[in-house]
């Protein structure tokens, strides 16, 4: 088998220390995780149980088919479908246990017509909208649904939940003022556990927190609020392989559109990951990876398959075709990555591509 261009490993140990600090944060309320997106990008089937092991029961994804999947890795956990119940969808979610996040009338409707027809009370979790405008009810829904509170026969409620819209910047005015109007939305509902705080809802104190935590990508070691240092532990390290290993005389230009010049001699290595590979395109004479503790400023543009690095701070000789660098490490994780591509970790994990080989590291000992 011929050299994969890069080798993506990934830290289940991480993930776990990652959730019980989550967890940790709120005692006494429980955590659930959301795994939607293959869990961010690092995959569900390994993901899942380690979280299960973790102590999470319950879980989130987006989409029903995810639901599925993930159904069967974990075979006792509560999986709720963020996206909702779509019109035809209510056998789908009955035969795999699936609970829908019920986000309008209509699919409250349709949910209490599955149970109906089952002959039993489904497990349903409610969105109430307060302020992201995307999913869940509406002011007008909820006074309906105050003066015909029948239309939630039939339904267990495991959950209403609601999402912040501006957690990631402290201090922002947005945030407390979703959570009066949260609050108050519950109280117009029969009682049920409430929930709130995404990842950055978490690490910004109890206020956010009700009774069930829906952390995502902080599991994964991004940071969610970006302006405050890190308590997480990261989880992907990223090492790209040296295809080839040049010097250039000054001025020499690198790349496409021969964006970046050489001020002077300079080495470069040749690696084999690009855009293709979901590093962004945007990280083009911005980002950087390690050797060891050396600094490799990434120079030119991000081609399909290839990225350059000035490789001119590590002593001539060091590295070889076929050696590897720190594309995403120690020195230098999603949270760097993202800064200097312009975007956010989540974009970082959930694009990191399937040409990569993937190994899963967990040396932690537990019970089956
Ligand atoms: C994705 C998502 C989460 C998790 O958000 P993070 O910022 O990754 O912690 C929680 N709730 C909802 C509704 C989501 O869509």
């Amino acid at each position: 088998m011929p050299a994969p261009g890069a080798i993506l490993t990934i830290d289940l140990d991480a993930i776990a220390a990652n959730y019980r600090l989550l967890a940790g944060r709120a005692p006494g309320v429980d955590c659930a995780a959301v795994v939607k997106a293959d869990a961010y990008g690092l995959g569900v089937a390994e993901v899942a149980p380690v979280l299960w092991r973790a102590g999470a029961r319950r879980f989130f994804v987006a989409q029903a088919g995810e639901g599925i999947a993930l159904r069967a890795v974990l075979p006792q956990a509560e999986i709720g479908i963020l996206n909702g119940l779509s019109p035809g969808e209510a056998a789908e979610y009955l035969t795999h246990g699936l609970v829908p996040v019920l986000n309008d009338l209509g699919q409250i409707d349709e949910w209490r017509a599955a149970a109906r027809a089952a002959q039993r009370r489904l497990p349903a979790i409610l969105q109430t909208d307060t302020g992201m405008a995307r999913l869940g009810m509406e002011p007008r829904e909820h006074a309906i649904l105050a003066g015909a509170p029948e239309r939630l026969e039939g339904l267990e409620l495991r959950m209403v939940m609601s999402h912040l819209a501006c957690a990631d910047i402290p201090g922002h005015p947005m945030t407390p003022a979703q959570i009066r109007l949260f609050a108050e939305q519950c109280a117009m509902l029969p009682r049920a556990p409430r929930s709130l705080a995404n990842s950055a809802g978490v690490l910004l104190g109890p206020e956010c927190h009700f009774e069930v935590l829906r952390p995502g990508v902080a599991l994964y070691g991004g940071n969610p609020i970006p302006d405050r240092p890190s308590p997480l532990s990261p989880c992907v390290r990223l090492e790209g392989k040296i295809l080839q290993l040049r010097q250039i005389d000054p001025h020499r230009s690198v790349g496409y559109g021969a964006t970046f010049r050489a001020p002077e001699k300079a080495r470069l290595a040749t690696i084999a990951v690009g855009y293709a590979d979901g590093y962004l395109r945007a990280a083009g004479n911005q980002a950087s990876a390690y050797w060891r503790d050396i600094r490799l400023p990434l120079v030119g543009r991000v081609s399909m398959d290839l990225i350059t690095l000035d490789v001119s701070a590590v002593p001539e000789g060091a590295l070889k075709p076929g050696e590897t660098v720190d594309l995403l490490g120690p020195r230098y994780g999603v949270d760097e990555l993202a800064r200097d591509a312009g975007t956010i970790p989540y974009e970082i994990l959930t694009d990191l591509g399937p040409r990569y080989a993937r190994r899963y590291r967990q040396a932690e000992m537990h019970a089956a």
